[in-house]
């Protein structure tokens, strides 16, 4: 009964990952030089700006590691979708080698399957999402 009781309390909590993501960050003094690293995007922002995000999983989207996250609904500002590539005619590319960027990181790479689909691919920002098809092997 109480063993129950517990489990639905931690259903409503935040995951490990936002817990200790907003233990380490809002306890950090001020450093006004610093940058922080979005590991997702590549881009560098002011490491101060950590702290004014009031929850862990705030500060793991900035990080770029709020994939990682249990506690939220992933799909709702999760972009994670399969492509299929084709050439102007609207033919697939079969088998072409591909690079999925967000800025300069590389998301995903991959070889399409015959109906010139790609594997599913994950980002926060599809906006950002650049496909690279290389020549057809
Ligand atoms: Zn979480």
């Amino acid at each position: 009964m109480e063993q129950q009781k517990q489990d639905e309390t931690e259903g409503k909590e935040e995951c490990q990952l936002c817990r200790i993501t907003y233990s380490i960050y809002s306890n950090f003094p001020p450093m006004p030089s610093a940058m922080a690293l979005n590991a997702e995007t590549g881009e560098w922002f002011p490491f101060d700006r950590l702290k004014s995000y009031s929850n862990g999983y705030e500060m793991a989207e900035a990080l770029g590691y709020a994939w990682a996250c249990d506690c939220r609904e992933r799909s709702r500002n999760r972009f994670d979708e399969q492509f299929v590539l084709r050439d102007r005619k609207g033919r697939p590319f079969a088998n072409a080698r591909y690079r999925a960027r967000v800025g300069l990181n590389v998301v995903a790479s991959g070889v399409t399957d015959a109906a010139g689909r790609t594997q599913r691919i994950s980002t926060k920002d599809a906006r950002r999402l650049t496909l690279e098809i290389s020549a057809g092997v």
